[in-house]
């Protein structure tokens, strides 16, 4: 019989956010009386999230591991929470995402004790893959749920059910179901002979360089898209586009698709209205990024996947 072990899949990709830390048990998300045994099972972990928060363990580095809390720690809350099924791990121990973004923020001082609420996107970057994958899949999630709570058909209230995997909504008349979306982008690392496009958007902390991104329009393919946002942000036409690897991206909502691709010419005309700057850069000009303000993408993004990749090409 062949066994399905969702376990083994990318067992090579090193991304943070990005290993299958869990079986998200989609046969077990469909029984109508999941949620009510999950909650009285004392193996089941559960994970706060609060206002797109994930909550980590207390330590010497912070927001470098999960916190997850036992029924008891958590039983104050089941009133207002959302409760998420997100499936089980290797040792089988049940996954429960609660979101306690209804409560005001006072109200989970008894939660400090075991761990601190903080963003998934400043993570330590030696977070572990299972935990990153697991924490970005809740932080997803819970932002799906706070987004949809009203029938974008017919405006009505809408309730979770398929253990938190669906949203239908309560008009009898309507009855639209809804499902939780990702977003596809592309970012991808552009070079001509020695050089790589390296640009930023104003927003971005001081001095950060990246590989150009974008999000995939309507009907149109990922590689189209490479070369389009290419074009529009830096003026350059991009041959030769090949897709190398993805990243969830839960901030929001993302999925990233990472591509490598050639200009046809140095050429470079950027749009400000897009981004702050864009330049080619060499691997030696990169190496000495500390000591000119710039800096490259935080380790645990694609970007600096892609980045790195191509310092260690030649
Ligand atoms: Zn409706």
């Amino acid at each position: 019989m062949t066994v399905f072990d969702p376990f083994k899949i990318h067992p090579l990709v090193p991304y943070h956010l990005c290993f299958s830390g869990l079986n998200r048990d989609d046969y077990s998300r469909k029984k109508p009386n999941l949620i009510g045994q999950l909650l009285r099972n004392p193996k089941t972990r559960f994970l706060p999230m609060w206002s797109s928060q994930n909550f980590f363990a207390k330590g010497e580095k912070p927001f470098s591991a999960m916190c997850y809390l036992g029924k008891e720690n958590v039983a104050r809350y089941l009133d207002k929470a959302e409760i998420i099924y997100l499936g089980f791990d290797r040792k089988r121990e049940p996954y429960v995402c609660i979101d306690l973004s209804q409560y005001e923020e006072i109200m989970l001082e008894p939660l400090a004790e075991y761990g601190v609420f903080g963003d998934l996107r400043e993570c330590d970057s030696s977070i572990g893959g299972d935990e990153g994958s697991i924490l970005g899949y809740a932080r997803a999630m819970s932002y799906w749920h706070s987004k949809n709570k009203y029938c974008a058909s017919c405006g009505s209230h809408t309730i979770s059910n398929n253990s938190g995997h669906t949203r239908s909504c309560e008009n009898s008349r309507c009855g639209t179901i809804q499902f939780p979306r990702t977003d596809p982008a592309v970012i991808a690392a552009i070079t001509f002979e020695d050089k790589i496009l390296l640009g930023r958007q104003a927003g971005w902390p001081a001095g950060m360089l990246s590989v150009l991104a974008g999000f995939v329009e309507p009907g149109e393919t990922p590689e189209h898209a490479v070369a389009r946002e290419i074009f529009e942000e830096a003026g350059v036409l991009a041959k030769n586009i090949l897709y190398r690897y993805s990243q969830p991206w839960p901030f929001p909502a993302s999925l990233m698709l990472g591509y490598t691709g050639k200009a046809e010419s140095p050429d470079l005309t950027v749009n400000k209205d897009e981004i702050e700057m864009a330049s080619w850069f060499t691997r030696e000009e990169i190496s000495k990024f500390g000591r000119f303000d710039f800096q490259l993408p935080r380790k645990l993004s694609i970007s600096r996947r892609l980045i790195d990749d191509w310092l260690l090409e030649r």
